[in-house]
């Protein structure tokens, strides 16, 4: 039976969180121990475990349908694959930093200069976009110690919270890219492979969704009710129910991740109490 390859990363920072998906969208896989190659029992698709530097390529080459990568390993491959899917972990941004002490006046700060990193596409591509002409030095790993040793005048690497580049003296000057996990896929998928792709990316949706939003729950004087029903900007409308003390209702509807605490606070402040929030185990979309 014709099966969907999906490729993952062996062993690193997406690692965990692609098996978590994977399995929070209701596919097992036979064992923990991680060979090349994996299928699921219950499900018509193969895993790979690979380095995700690969996974591009092995796409493009048809040795794998879809898989997990950071949006940077995207853009420094060069291939040109569809991305279906954020998948919202892995969160982080390509930036250029210098050393503290420099006086930084802007990006031509980089002319004449030499920049290490491993991206070494996506800031070629800046660099000509900006007209700036700097030396290029590839190295793989360690990127931030480049300057203290004296190899160049600047780094060109992945920052989330900015502290490796501060123990390290450095300081972030331009962002270039954001990134986050994604699922690639080939442009070229047809027939039964597509067929499951289509109820892979549905069951991912599910779990992003029900991810993203919680369920809540609250009491409102019956007075206030349309000013809190307002506050919420839920599914479709809200459910009222009302309790059994005479002037409340109780209010279900669902929020937001993004619009969470806001809405929280609107709510207080319209007099809602008992106010629950339950995740949701899963919000078909
Ligand atoms: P491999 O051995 O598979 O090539 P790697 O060492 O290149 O692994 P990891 O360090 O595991 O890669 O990082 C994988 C991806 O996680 C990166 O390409 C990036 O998208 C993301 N990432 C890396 N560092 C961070 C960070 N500090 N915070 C958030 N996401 C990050
Ligand atoms: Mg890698």
């Amino acid at each position: 039976m014709e099966k969907l390859k999906i490729a993952i990363q062996k062993s690193g920072r997406l690692s965990e969180k692609s098996m978590e998906i994977i399995s929070e969208a209701g596919i097992s896989m036979n064992n923990g121990s991680r060979k090349l190659i994996s299928a699921s029992t219950n499900f018509p698709v193969e895993i790979l475990f690979l380095r995700d530097d690969d996974i591009p390529q092995y796409i493009a080459d048809d040795v794998a349908d879809a898989g997990i990568v950071g949006e940077n390993i995207l853009a420094e491959s060069g291939a040109g694959l569809e991305i279906h899917e954020k998948l919202g972990f892995a969160k982080c941004r390509l930036s250029l930093a210098v050393q503290k002490s420099v006086d930084y006046s802007g990006s031509s700060f980089f002319s004449g200069k030499r920049i290490a990193t491993s991206y070494p596409n996506i800031l070629k591509c800046w660099l000509e976009k900006n007209k700036i002409d700097a030396e290029i030095h590839v190295i793989t790993g360690s990127v931030e110690i480049a300057t203290g040793i004296g190899l160049a005048d600047g780094i060109f690497d992945i920052v989330s919270s900015g502290s490796t580049l501060l123990s390290n003296g450095l300081k972030e000057v331009e962002k270039i890219m954001d990134s986050e996990a994604v699922l690639l896929g080939s442009p070229g998928i047809g027939g039964r492979k597509a067929e499951i792709m289509e109820e892979f990316l549905f069951r991912l949706r599910t779990v992003m969704a029900s991810r993203n939003n919680k369920y809540i729950l609250l009491n409102a004087p019956n007075d206030k009710l349309d000013k809190i029903i307002d506050a919420i900007p839920g599914m479709k409308s809200p459910t009222v129910l009302p309790l059994a003390i005479e002037g409340w209702s109780s209010v279900h509807s669902v929020v937001n991740e993004n619009d969470f605490w806001q809405v929280i606070g609107k709510l207080r402040a319209h007099g809602a109490q008992g106010i629950l929030v339950i995740p949701i185990e899963k919000m078909i979309v």
